[in-house]
C-alpha cells in the first residue's frame, strides 16, 4: 500500500474530501417509493431507438413514483465524441416528449456532463488509493496485449486478475521508481473477488440473479497523461449514481455482466447499493431469425430516422410502451400513454420492432386528428424538413383544410388512412395545392396508360369545354361516362375485356385520364370530392393542360 503522502501528491492539493461532495449532494427528501432514474447516453453517436425506449421507461417510472428523471451525458470517451450528438439528444427528447427533470444546468445534482465532473471522480479515486482499494498500474499496451495473448493461448479468461495483475502487488519502491521515471499509469480497482466466488443480486425485472464474482482489477481512472483525467464507465456509474442519489438504474441488459464489478465498487466506496432493472434489447426479424436492432445495419435503429420522417411522437410512444408492457398495447392510445409502466411486467426476451405495425398505429392515430391539428403538426415538422410546405400551408390554409376533409377526419366513419407520418403529407395531399402541383401536359406520360395522344387531347378538351361542377356524385361522373362513349371507350371493363381490339380502353381508362390530370396519380381519393375541393377554375386549368 502506498503512503498517504505519495497518494496525495498525485492529486491537486485543493482537491475536496468526499464529505464535501456528500454535503453538496445530500440525500433527497423522497416520498415513499419515489424513484430517481437516469439515462446515460454517450455522445459517440446520435440517439439509438433503444435509448429512447429506455429513456421513456425512466421518464415514466420517475413520473408515476413521484421521483425525478435525470439525463446524464456520459462523455468520458472524448476521442470518439460526435459533433452535434448532445444537441440531437435534446431534440429527440423534446420531439418525443420525454424531457428530463434534471439535465445540464437544471437540477441541484449536476453538472450532468461527466466531462465536467473530473474533480468529483478524482476525490474518490484518491480515497480508494489511500485505502489500498485501488492501485497504480504502469503496464504498457504491449504488456497488456501479451497477457491477453497468453491467456487466450491457454484458454483462460482474459483480464487483469490474479497472477496476471502484474502491478497489483508491486512494492512502494517499484511504484516510486516508475513515477520518478514519469511513466504514464492508470488507476485500477483492487478487486476483492476470489476465484470460484459467486455474487447474487435482485433485478427489478428478472428477479434474483447469480453471477460469477468479479476478479478483474478494472481500470477506474484512465491514463495519467490525458487531460482531463476521466474515469471509466464502471467508476463513473458508481460515483454519479451515488452522488446524484439515483436509486433505480434502468439500463440495457448488456450491463448485467458488469453488475458484480459495480457492486464491488459501491461497497468499496462505502455507498449504498442501487437497485437495477436491465431492459431486454429491441430486436429485428431478419429472415427466420431475430437479432438486435443495429445502428450500422438498420436505419430505424436511429431516433433521427423517426424524427426526419415525422412519425407522430405520441403514436411512436404508444407503440414503444406496448413493447415494454404488452398489456399497454391492448389499451386505447390515450389511456396507454397515461397508464404506468410496470417493471415487473417487462419481458426478458427482446421485443420485435415491426415497422409495418408501427405504420398502422400511426395511420390510425392520425385518422383521429382534426384537419387543424394535422396542419399544425405537419407545419411544425416541416419547419425543419420542408420549409416550402410550411409557407404553402400558411398561405393556402383553406385549401389544406378542404383537402383534409376529403374522406377523412374524426367525423368520417371510415376515414382515409393515408398519413402515417408528416412527410407523407406532400405525397398524399400535395396535389391539392396549385403551387405544389406540376401540371400533366405530356400526353405520352406513362401514368396516362399509353392511350393515343390525340385521343387524350380530344377527350380532355371535350371534358373541359362541357365541365359542370355538379354536387351530385353520380351526375358529376356521368360527364365522364358520356364523353367516354363519345370517344369510343367501352362502357365497362368487362365489355372491353371481351373485345379489346374494338376499343382504346373502357370507362375506367377514360376516368383515369381525368384522375391523372387532376391529381398526378393513378390512385387518389374519390375523384368527385377532389374536383369539388379543387374548384372549377383549377379543374379546368389542369384538364386544359392535358388537352394542350
Ligand atoms: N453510457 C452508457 C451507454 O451509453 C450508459 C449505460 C448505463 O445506463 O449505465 O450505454
Amino acid at each position: 500500500m502506498l503512503d498517504r503522502a505519495v497518494v496525495d501528491a498525485l492529486f491537486p492539493s485543493d482537491l475536496p474530501e468526499p464529505s464535501h461532495w456528500e454535503e453538496q449532494y445530500p440525500p433527497r427528501g423522497l416520498g415513499e417509493g419515489a424513484k430517481v432514474t437516469r439515462l446515460g447516453p454517450s455522445p459517440t453517436g446520435f440517439l439509438h431507438i433503444g435509448g429512447l425506449y429506455v429513456g421513456s421507461i425512466d421518464r415514466d417510472v420517475a413520473t408515476h413514483s413521484g421521483g425525478s428523471y435525470i439525463v446524464r451525458v456520459e462523455d468520458t470517451d472524448q476521442a470518439r465524441e460526435v459533433e452535434g450528438a448532445v444537441a440531437q439528444f435534446t431534440k429527440a427528447f423534446e420531439y418525443f416528449g420525454i424531457q428530463p427533470d434534471e439535465a445540464d444546468e437544471v437540477g441541484a445534482y449536476g453538472p450532468y456532463h461527466q466531462s465536467q465532473r473530473e474533480q468529483i471522480y478524482l476525490t474518490y479515486v484518491r480515497e480508494l488509493l489511500r485505502d489500498g482499494k485501488a492501485y497504480l498500474c504502469f503496464a504498457t499496451k504491449d504488456e497488456l496485449a501479451d497477457i491477453t495473448a497468453r491467456q487466450q493461448a491457454t484458454k483462460l479468461p482474459t483480464g487483469y486478475y490474479g497472477r496476471w495483475a502484474i502491478w497489483r502487488d508491486k512494492t512502494a519502491e517499484d511504484v516510486a521508481e516508475a513515477l520518478e521515471a514519469g511513466r504514464p499509469y492508470v488507476v485500477r480497482f483492487r478487486s476483492p473477488g476470489k476465484a470460484g466466488e459467486r455474487t447474487s443480486f435482485v433485478d427489478a425485472i428478472r428477479g434474483s440473479l447469480e453471477h460469477e464474482a468479479n476478479r478483474n482489477d478494472v481500470v477506474i481512472l484512465k491514463a495519467s497523461d490525458q487531460s482531463p483525467r476521466l474515469p471509466t464507465y464502471h467508476f463513473a456509474h458508481a460515483v454519479d449514481d451515488h452522488l446524484m442519489r439515483v436509486n433505480l438504474v434502468i439500463r440495457g441488459e448488456e450491463w448485467i455482466s458488469s453488475v458484480p464489478t459495480h457492486l464491488q465498487l459501491f461497497d468499496a466506496l462505502g455507498f449504498d447499493r442501487v437497485e437495477y432493472a436491465h431492459i431486454a434489447p429491441l430486436m429485428k426479424q431478419q429472415g427466420g431469425s431475430r437479432r438486435k436492432l443495429s445502428k450500422r445495419k438498420d436505419p430505424e435503429a436511429s431516433v433521427e430516422f423517426f424524427i426526419e420522417a415525422g412519425f407522430p411522437a405520441q403514436a411512436v410512444q404508444y407503440y414503444l410502451r406496448g413493447l415494454v408492457n404488452a398489456r399497454l398495447a391492448e389499451l386505447p392510445l390515450a389511456e396507454a400513454l397515461e397508464a404506468p409502466i410496470s417493471l415487473a411486467e417487462c419481458g426478458v426476451a427482446g421485443p420485435l420492432v415491426d415497422l409495418v405495425k408501427l405504420d398502422d398505429i400511426c395511420a390510425d392515430y392520425v385518422a383521429t386528428l382534426s384537419g387543424e391539428e394535422i396542419i399544425s403538426r405537419v407545419s411544425e415538422w416541416a419547419t425543419a424538413y420542408d420549409p416550402e410546405l410550411v409557407s404553402v400551408l400558411a398561405s393556402e390554409r383553406d385549401a389544406a383544410l378542404a383537402a383534409l376533409q376529403v374522406e377523412r377526419g374524426p367525423e368520417v366513419a371510415n376515414p382515409r388512412k393515408d398519413l402515417r407520418k408528416w412527410s407523407d403529407f406532400r405525397t398524399a395531399y400535395g396535389f391539392f395545392f396549385p403551387s405544389l402541383f406540376p401540371l400533366v401536359s405530356d400526353r405520352t406520360d406513362e401514368r396516362l396508360g399509353g392511350l393515343p395522344p390525340e385521343l387524350i387531347s380530344a377527350f380532355a378538351a371535350d371534358f373541359a369545354d362541357g365541365y359542370a361542377d355538379l354536387e351530385d356524385g353520380q351526375e358529376w361522373f356521368a360527364q365522364i361516362r358520356e364523353l367516354a362513349t363519345k370517344h369510343g371507350f367501352a362502357p365497362n371493363p368487362k365489355e372491353y375485356k371481351k373485345n379489346p381490339d374494338a376499343y382504346p380502353g373502357s370507362i375506367r381508362e377514360a376516368a383515369q385520364l381525368i384522375r391523372v390530370a387532376l391529381t398526378g396519380s393513378k390512385a387518389s381519393p374519390d375523384l368527385h370530392a377532389v374536383a369539388r375541393t379543387l374548384g372549377t377554375d383549377e379543374v379546368l386549368r389542369r384538364v386544359r393542360a392535358l388537352a394542350g
